[in-house]
């Protein structure tokens, strides 16, 4: 099935020049409706709610809200609105911070987690050119490639193995064709599985908007994708069981319109 695919844009900063912004932080308790009373209590005062997370695990009692918030257009001040949230019985806890001349960067949380595992977020491009530094210093022969390859290896491997020991081999194997979305989620391109075969162990992975070709689209005339191939060859290792050979057999670098990787148990 198809979907269509939005951004999503992690609570880290907000730049309005000249508007009033500030970052609110509101520990909820377990009630029916807490977080609808405090959203009611946005709308009647005029808050604009901008950008913003609510985490409230299955196994937790309370619930957290935490997000940026424009007090351009109303008379409530940020104060005033965090008096009134605390007299609001399904709310524990009210913390706010004022940006200024609307810049606002988040102070309240660390360290950002993701599936639970503390992150660190990095742009795709600043990402791109750490990868680009090491093609630069060891020029355009083969040890470039090799390394960045043995380290895309060593990250695949690595996430393969955490997966199995958070949710299990056996759910693992049961949902394998779904996690091959967290490279869509995690940012990395839009994946998808062309092809599977776990008895010859072969596999087809098509990958949109590869962040490490997309900056050199159409600008070589070879694959370029040597940290991706390495990386899908260190998670397929793990998954057959076996050492792999993942070749990209396309690439937008070289003018396909997708990256394409075929992967091989290696003879
Ligand atoms: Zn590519």
């Amino acid at each position: 099935m198809e979907y269509n695919l939005y951004p999503k844009d992690i609570l880290e900063t907000e730049f309005r020049p000249g508007r009033r912004l500030a970052h609110f932080l509101i520990l909820l308790r377990n009630m029916p409706g807490s977080l609808e009373n405090a959203a009611a209590n946005a709308r009647e005062n005029q808050v604009k709610v901008l950008n913003g997370l609510y985490h409230a695990p299955s196994a937790s009692t309370d619930g957290l809200w935490s997000f940026f918030a424009d007090f351009t257009e109303t008379t409530t001040t940020p104060a005033d609105f965090a008096a009134k949230l605390k007299a609001l019985p399904s709310v524990g806890r009210v913390e706010f911070h004022e940006g200024n001349n609307g810049f606002l960067i988040d102070s309240f949380h660390f360290p950002p987690t993701v599936g639970g595992s503390p992150s660190v977020i990095i742009r795709r491009e600043t990402f791109c050119r750490l990868l680009d530094r090491v093609r630069e210093i060891l020029g355009p022969g083969p040890v470039a490639k090799v390394l960045l390859a043995e380290m895309g290896m060593s990250a695949g491997k690595f996430a393969y193995q955490c997966l199995k020991a958070t949710l299990g081999e056996a759910i693992v194997k049961e949902q394998f064709e779904q996690l091959t979305n967290l490279y869509t989620a995690a940012g990395w391109g839009v994946a998808k599985i062309l092809e599977i075969n776990y008895e010859s162990k072969h596999a087809v992975i098509r990958l949109g908007q590869n962040f490490e070709c997309q900056p050199h689209k159409g600008h070589g005339n070879e694959a370029y994708s040597h940290f991706v191939r390495g990386d899908l060859a260190g998670w397929f290792g793990e998954v057959f069981q076996t050492r792999i050979q993942c070749t990209e057999r396309r690439c937008v670098a070289k003018g396909d319109e997708f990256c394409e990787f075929s992967i091989e148990a290696l003879k």
